[in-house]
């Protein structure tokens, strides 16, 4: 597929129904049995709408699942001598900002924080995150950040290097 043709789809379609995760809309309400996100109109949120008056069905949010698939939506692999030198420091931004994004958007959670052949790999349930950690690594550290986003499957992946 051309670059073309994917900025034609982007045009005909929004972002969220690209994600094969989310795109299992439907009607009515729901809680997630794994971390009890309700999902209430369209969207999941950690608080119970006060609209919500009967048992809600359980219905697994997309999250739980691209857990339980080890399907994450976004990666952010952290590179260079700075990370492993600057491991704490590095950790509580990486947890720090999970905090703040999953505290607003309920489907925005880190999957795994592994060591892998010297590199540092954050997997997130959402793009959002993903961009989140980068963003505050770039602030903090400086660094060098670079983005691959592949829209037919949904994934951002982010490289971030320091050397020195
Ligand atoms: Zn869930």
């Amino acid at each position: 597929m051309t670059k073309y043709q994917h900025s034609q789809k982007n045009k005909l379609f929004k972002t969220r129904f690209h994600d094969p995760f989310a795109s299992q809309r439907f009607t009515g309400s729901a809680i997630c049995p794994g971390c009890e996100a309700f999902y209430y109109s369209g969207n999941w949120k950690w608080r119970r709408p006060e609209a919500l008056t009967q048992a809600p069905r359980q219905v697994t949010c997309p999250a739980c699942r691209r857990i339980a698939e080890h399907m994450p939506a976004g990666v952010v692999t952290l590179s260079g001598k700075f990370w492993a030198v600057h491991r704490d420091a590095i950790s509580n931004l990486v947890y720090h900002a999970e905090k703040l994004e999953k505290s607003e958007h309920a489907l925005e959670r880190l999957m795994s924080v592994e060591e892998k052949n010297g590199e540092l790999v954050v997997s997130t349930t959402g793009l959002h995150l993903a961009g989140r950690i980068a963003h505050a690594l770039r602030d903090a550290f400086k660094g060098e950040a670079h983005y691959h986003y592949n829209d037919d499957t949904f994934f951002l992946s982010i490289t971030w290097r320091r050397d020195d």
